[in-house]
């Protein structure tokens, strides 16, 4: 097919991912709903407890702990507000840096920031599209410097107190590597596995790696509780401590308002949990048909001269949140022509994020070389990727 005019490779492109989703629109990801959502809100509604208060958030808690096999989950109104409530769980201080993808959705940066820390942009490896362990390392000889108990950035003058890999599109980052790197500087991680619910490495489930993991279920998500979010922990006073801050700090009083000191409202009211407990009982389902439909694109194409479909990195099962082609880098160029044509035609395709350190308010922070980042941006096209589908 090397010699087809433009116009048709694309036409041939479009082609095949009809043939895998059928007619029609078709969102980027779009959640299960049915009767059993139908049900839990019901119930939910009839028990006349809508907000912060109700039995479907500890169940909601419960369930997911029980699946993740980890001591304690705390349900939050976002995975931003998880995420800032677990960077601020592991000490991170205004005036940090903390150490983050580049390629990762904005959430992650922005709750670096809400922290009064400062993102420091690391690269991503082509294995995972997760964090480069290797090339970190390389770049914390570079920059970082061990003062006591701490490690400084010896350009900024600034502490480096944290890690947040992400698992992009619910591809595992490789943990054990990464471990490796981050154990002898002494830097200590969080999990955004925001995407990657039902993820795991080396049979350990995503977001429960580090101290704290974090998960998303907006409505995008491999389940949804229509906006929320959730903390993952094996440590139990910092679930306590989690649910403090969370819960504007107030302290338990039969009728008494003292806080001691400035919380957040980020808990998951009881409505969105019984949305979730009833996405829960879809979630195993759910996790088939997204593997069942990268096999079908994997299958269709097999013979694009475009590129191919990214699979899941060795010894990590994947939950196949977002199906991403990758263009053959003499094809990058072809990228928006197909992003414009598909999206005329119904077909939500996307790109990667802008990387983070190019947008106007993360330009300048301190990073890494970004050659696998800068590179996978112009080559990555996410596909219409609903459970639905398969
Ligand atoms: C979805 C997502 C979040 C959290 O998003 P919310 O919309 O606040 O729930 C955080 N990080 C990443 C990488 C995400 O994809």
């Amino acid at each position: 097919m090397g010699g087809l005019p433009r116009v048709n490779e694309v036409s041939d492109f479009v082609g095949r991912i009809r043939d895998v989703t059928g007619p029609g629109a078709h969102p980027l990801h779009e959640p299960v709903l049915g009767e059993v959502e139908i049900d839990f809100l019901s119930k939910c509604i009839r028990s006349g407890f809508v907000s912060s208060v109700g039995e479907f958030v500890t169940t909601f808690e419960e369930q997911l702990a029980s699946f993740l096999e980890c001591n304690a989950v705390v349900a939050m109104s976002s995975g931003t507000a998880a995420l800032h409530i677990a960077l601020l769980t592991m000490g991170v201080r205004p005036g940090d840096e903390v150490l983050i993808p580049s390629a990762t959705f904005v959430a992650t940066a922005n709750a670096v920031a809400y922290c009064g820390a400062v993102p420091h942009f690391i690269d991503i490896e082509w294995e995972t599209l997760g964090v480069d362990a290797h090339a970190l390392d390389t770049h914390l000889n570079a920059v970082a410097v061990r003062k006591g108990d701490e490690v400084v950035n010896r350009n900024s003058g600034r502490r480096i107190s944290l890690c947040v890999p992400m698992h992009t599109f619910g591809h595992a980052v490789n943990m054990s590597a990464l471990h490796d790197v981050v154990r002898e500087w002494g830097i200590p991680i969080v999990e955004d596995a925001a995407e990657a619910l039902g993820s795991s490495f080396q049979n350990r489930k995503c977001g429960t790696f580090g101290l704290v993991g974090v998960f998303s279920f907006n409505g995008n998500k491999t389940i949804t509780t229509g906006g929320g979010g959730a903390l993952a922990t094996n440590d139990r006073s910092i679930a306590e401590r989690a649910r403090h801050l969370s819960t504007t700090a107030k302290l338990k009083h039969r009728w008494d308002f003292i806080h001691d000191e400035i919380g957040f409202n980020y808990r998951m009211p009881n409505v969105n949990a019984a949305l979730g407990c009833a996405q829960l009982t879809r979630l195993k389902e759910s996790l088939q048909s997204k593997r069942r439909l990268f096999d079908r694109y994997d299958e269709i194409f097999k013979g694009s001269n475009l590129g191919a479909m990214f699979s899941e990195p060795p010894d990590s099962q994947s939950n196949y949140w977002l199906q991403t082609f990758i263009l053959h880098r003499e094809k990058s160029n072809y990228r928006d022509e197909i992003l414009d044509r598909c999206n005329s035609d119904g077909l939500a395709l996307r790109p990667l994020w802008a990387p983070l350190h190019t947008l106007r308010p993360f330009k300048n922070l301190p990073r890494a070389e970004m050659p696998v980042t800068m590179d996978l941006s112009l080559r990555a096209i996410n596909l219409p990727s609903s459970a639905g589908i398969a």
